[in-house]
C-alpha cells in the first residue's frame, strides 16, 4: 500500500524526478569505493520509491542502508541532470527509521547534549579536563573512535570562544564599515577557538562590527540529518530568534555545515516539518527565508570586501598551500572559488591545486565513527591526493573536514590543516 506520510510531498516528488540515467554515480564517494547499486544514490532514490509505494518495509537492511552508505555529503545532488535532491529523501527515511527503530543510545546522548547549552559546555570543559589529566599519548595512540586516533583529535579549547571574545567587538579604528552577526557554532566555540579569534581579527581590522551572539549554540543539522528531527527542530527556531535580524549587513560562518544549515536548509527543513504535522508558523518560516538571505560563508563576505583589508605583511620564505573544498560548502553553498582567492592573494603562499579537491574526505561527521571501514578508504584518496600537491598547509572551510583530514596525514609530514582566514590573520599581523 501506498505510503504518501513517509516524506512530504515537496521531498516526496523527487523520487519521480529520478531519470535512473546514473550519472551521479561517479560522484559518489560511497558508490567509487564500494561499486553497489545499493550504495549508490540511484540505487537509494529508488528503494525510497519503493518505500512510498509500499512495495517495500523498511525492515533493518532497508535502513542500513541510508545509513551505511550515504555520508549526506551531496555530490548526487550537485550532479544531478533532474535535480533530484537526494540528500533530502534519504534525510526523510532516517527519520522515519528513527521512529521505527528509535535512535542508538550513544547518539541520543550526543544530541542532547548538543542541543543544550549548558551541557555542552560543561561537556566540553569536563571532557577537555579529562584529556589533559588521564589520557597520555601512551593511553590514546591504542584507541580508535572508528576511523579516527583518538589521540590526533584536536583537544577542546580550555575557555569555549564565546567566553573569550565580547559580545560586540567594534573596528580596530574608524566607523564601523558594515555590521554582522558571527555564528561560530559548537566547534569553534569548543574546539578550534584559534580560527574565531581569527575571524575576529581579521574583520574588525577591516573595519567591520562583530556581534557574537552569547547565547548561541548548534546549528541542528547535524542532528537533523541522523534523522532526529524532533530534537533538532526546537534549535532551529532558537538560532533563528538570534540570527533572523533584518538590521545587519550579514551573518558570518566559518563552518561549511553550519552554513549549509543556515543558508539552505533552515527554510525547507520547516516546511517540510510544518506539512508533515509539527507547529511551525508563518513567522518562523520568513525568519527563516531572512537568515538564508543574509547568511555568507566569512571567505566570501571578505572577497566581496578585499579593499577594506590592510595592507598583508611580505614573507620571507614561501609556504604550499592546497585547499580541500567541504561538501556543505561547494555543493552545498556552491561557494569554491572566494576561498581559493584569499589564499591567492596572501604574499609569500604558493597555491597549488590538488587533484580531486572537492571530493568529498570521507568524514561525514559521525559516519567515520560508524562506518570506519569505508570511511578510510574514502579519507585516503583525499590523503594521497594532498601528498601529490607536496603542500605544507591543507586549507579548508570546515572543522569537520578539519578534524578527518589532520587525523589521517602522516604525523612525521609536518603538514598542518587551516581555515583560509588563520593564513590571512597571519599575513595581516607580520
Ligand atoms: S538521481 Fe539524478 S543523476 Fe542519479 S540516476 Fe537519478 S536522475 Fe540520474
Ligand atoms: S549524498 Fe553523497 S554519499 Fe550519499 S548518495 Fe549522494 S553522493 Fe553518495
Amino acid at each position: 500500500m501506498e505510503d504518501k506520510t513517509l516524506l512530504s510531498q515537496n521531498t516526496g516528488e523527487n523520487i519521480y524526478h529520478c531519470i535512473r540515467c546514473g550519472l551521479c554515480l561517479a560522484h559518489c564517494p560511497v558508490y567509487k569505493e564500494e561499486l553497489l547499486e545499493v550504495a549508490s544514490p540511484r540505487g537509494k532514490v529508488q528503494l525510497s520509491r519503493s518505500l512510498v509505494e509500499g512495495k517495500l518495509d523498511l525492515s533493518e537492511e532497508v535502513k542500513e542502508a541510508f545509513f551505511s552508505t550515504c555520508l549526506l555529503c551531496g555530490s548526487c545532488v550537485a550532479n544531478c541532470p533532474s535535480g533530484v535532491h537526494g540528500d533530502h529523501l534519504f534525510s526523510g527515511v532516517r527519520w522515519r527509521a528513527k521512529q521505527k527503530y528509535g535512535i542508538d543510545w550513544r547518539k541520543k546522548i550526543m544530541f542532547q547534549i548538543l542541543a543544550n547549552k549548558w551541557l555542552m559546555s560543561k561537556s566540553a570543559a569536563l571532557g577537555g579536563w579529562a584529556r589533559r589529566n588521564f589520557s597520555g599519548p601512551w593511553i590514546e595512540s591504542k584507541i580508535k573512535a572508528g576511523a579516527l586516533s583518538v589521540d590526533r583529535i584536536p583537544p577542546f579549547n580550555k575557555k569555549a570562544f564565546s567566553e573569550t571574545v565580547p559580545e560586540v567587538v567594534a573596528p580596530k579604528s574608524g566607523k564601523a564599515k558594515a555590521k554582522v552577526l558571527y555564528f561560530h557554532g559548537c566547534a569553534t566555540n569548543f574546539v578550534f577557538g584559534d580560527i574565531g579569534n581569527a575571524v575576529v581579527d581579521v574583520l574588525s581590522k577591516m573595519g567591520v562590527e562583530i556581534i557574537v551572539p552569547k547565547d548561541q549554540g548548534c546549528c541542528g543539522l547535524p542532528i537533523f540529518l541522523s534523522g532526529d528531527r524532533e530534537t533538532s527542530v526546537s534549535i532551529i527556531k532558537e538560532t533563528l530568534k538570534l540570527f533572523a535580524r533584518g538590521d545587519v549587513d550579514a551573518v558570518l560562518v566559518d563552518c561549511a555545515t553550519c552554513g549549509a544549515a543556515l543558508k539552505n536548509e533552515y527554510p525547507h527543513l520547516l516546511k517540510d516539518l510544518r506539512e508533515l504535522g509539527e507547529k511551525v508558523t508563518d513567522e518562523e518560516i520568513k525568519a527563516a527565508e531572512l537568515l538564508s538571505s543574509k547568511t555568507m560563508e566569512v571567505t566570501v563576505f571578505i572577497e566581496a570586501h578585499k579593499d577594506w583589508l590592510p595592507k598583508m605583511g611580505e614573507s620571507g620564505k614561501k609556504i604550499r598551500v592546497t585547499y580541500h573544498d567541504p561538501c556543505h560548502m561547494a555543493k552545498g553553498m556552491k561557494v569554491t572559488a572566494q576561498p581559493r582567492n584569499i589564499l591567492k592573494s596572501i604574499p609569500g603562499v604558493e597555491y597549488v591545486e590538488m587533484p580531486g579537491a572537492i571530493d568529498c574526505c570521507g568524514g561525514g561527521g559521525s559516519f567515520q565513527v560508524e562506518h570506519a571501514e569505508t570511511s578510510a578508504k574514502i579519507t585516503k584518496r583525499k590523503i594521497d591526493n594532498i601528498g601529490a600537491t607536496k603542500a605544507q598547509v591543507v586549507a579548508t572551510c570546515c572543522p569537520g573536514c578539519n578534524v578527518t583530514i589532520s587525523n589521517h596525514l602522516d604525523p612525521a609530514g609536518g603538514v598542518r590543516t587551516m581555515h583560509p582566514v588563520q593564513l590571512l590573520q597571519m599575513a595581516l599581523n607580520r
